[in-house]
């Protein structure tokens, strides 16, 4: 059963050109990420001081979340909160006793930053330093920022992870540490799959409960189960812990690739790897090849946005039979992606950064079958009759591992199949 996966024929997009693009884009800003890390951590509270245009932006990317007892805030700080900076620091300390007054169940409290200039003056690293001083030991305060200036998206997470890492006691332990947040289900379907291959301890950054904290050292090896953790894995880096690189566990071959990486580390044999991955591994691809009916032959175009975007198109164009276009990202982390690069078969045009016009050009030129990009510009492409896969799903939705590889490819095929429905019934 032990297989290796071909390179592709073209050799791999890892020397491949970047077309680098500095001019306006079009994504949510890091805020976002409180979204899925809230319930990710249900005993952290994520307080967001920014406007009432951040407080707008997650109760409507929150959704039906925010009539649960929400685990988070927004202060807003108004122009005159801001007459003097000391008045700022007091408001927020009153806020932020008021609320774990209220609310004794909160062990880990994240100030948030924003964009507007006021609330860029205050100092928040300090303002946390100072009330985990004083809310101390029960509530650990940390700061991060999810400015729109200074993040997209799936960057709130990578800051939120990273400003926990100087927290982590120090440990000489031999352990594997997994980075990201995952859905429940899908955290525990790999920790049965590690258990399996008798790999441990198993660590997860972010940790469910504060009371679940874990060391770092030289001897920890730290895997992504996301590729936008760039900050965060440097964090773990100063600490002294190894990367151990794999591509990104999406689909079945990168689940197997991903978990091999881990084996050889941990020098688990082939054939305790095969029995604990053969049964999952055919699942999964007779999944994905039933999804993959509607898109093997098409062509896809990716718009940056998640991060996501690099390992998706190598899933997409290997498992799924699918041609890429154009794959844009936000950034090209190639110590993350150089193992995705080397699987991505030749001839799509690599993009970093955006100038969303010129791409929304390119875009229409190349008149895609799938066009992989965010809310905002899904509307207007799919009024000019494309077919759109929203790009925030990806991240909200379990994609990971080989249960849900399947579902993975479904996200991808239903936009297509919709497509072809609508234009069954508009010829009848
Ligand atoms: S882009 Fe800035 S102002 Fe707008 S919601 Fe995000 S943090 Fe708030």
């Amino acid at each position: 059963m032990t297989e290796r996966f071909a390179p592709p024929a073209g050799g791999g997009c890892r020397t491949a050109p970047v077309l680098k693009e500095r001019g306006q884009h079009e994504v949510f800003c890091g805020l976002t990420g409180i979204v899925w890390l809230h319930r990710k951590m249900p005993d952290a509270f994520f307080l967001v001081v920014g406007s009432r245009t951040c407080a707008h932006l997650l109760q409507s990317a929150a959704g039906v979340m925010i009539f649960a007892e929400p685990r988070f805030a927004t202060a807003i700080l108004e122009e005159t909160d801001l007459a003097g900076l000391a008045c700022a620091q007091e408001e927020l300390d009153r806020v932020v006793a008021e609320l774990l007054d209220r609310r004794p169940d909160i062990r880990r409290l994240f100030l948030v930053g924003s964009c507007p200039s006021e609330v860029i003056k205050l100092d928040l690293a300090k303002s946390a330093e100072r009330l985990s001083a004083a809310h101390a030991p029960h509530v650990r305060v940390l700061n991060y920022s999810g400015s729109g200036i200074e993040t997209t998206f799936t960057q709130g997470e990578d800051a939120c992870l990273a400003a926990m890492v100087p927290d982590l006691p120090a440990t000489d332990a031999r352990e594997l540490l997994v980075v990201g947040a995952l859905p429940d289900v899908v955290e525990d379907q790999m920790r049965a799959l590690l258990d399996g291959l008798g790999v441990g301890p198993v660590r997860v950054l972010p940790t469910r409960r504060a009371d679940d904290a874990f060391g770092v050292g030289p001897n920890t090896r730290v895997i992504l189960a996301q590729p936008f953790l760039g900050d965060t894995l440097a964090a773990l880096r100063r600490r002294g812990a190894q990367h151990l690189a794999a591509p990104l566990p999406f689909g079945e071959e990168g689940t197997t690739l991903w978990l091999r990486t881990i084996a050889q580390a941990f020098g688990v044999s082939e054939s305790r790897f095969d029995e604990v991955t053969s049964a999952p591994r055919a699942r999964a691809r007779a999944a994905v090849s039933r999804a993959a009916e509607a898109l093997n032959g098409r062509s896809v175009f990716f718009f940056p946005d998640s991060q996501l975007e690099i390992p998706l198109a190598r899933f997409l164009t290997r498992e799924c039979g699918m041609r890429a276009l154009e794959i844009g990202t936000p950034f090209l982390h190639r110590e993350i992606l150089t193992p995705e690069l080397d699987l991505l078969p030749d001839g799509p045009t690599l993009s970093e950064g955006q100038d969303v016009e010129r791409q929304l050009d390119r875009c229409r030129a190349a008149a895609p079958d799938l066009t992989v990009c965010g809310l905002g510009l899904a509307n207007p492409l799919e009024a000019e009759g494309m077919a759109t896969k929203w790009a925030i799903e990806l991240v909200f939705t379990p994609v990971h591992f080989y249960e849900q590889a399947g579902d993975l490819a479904q996200l991808f095929a239903r936009p297509l199949r919709r497509r072809a429905l609508l234009a069954r019934e508009h010829r009848a």
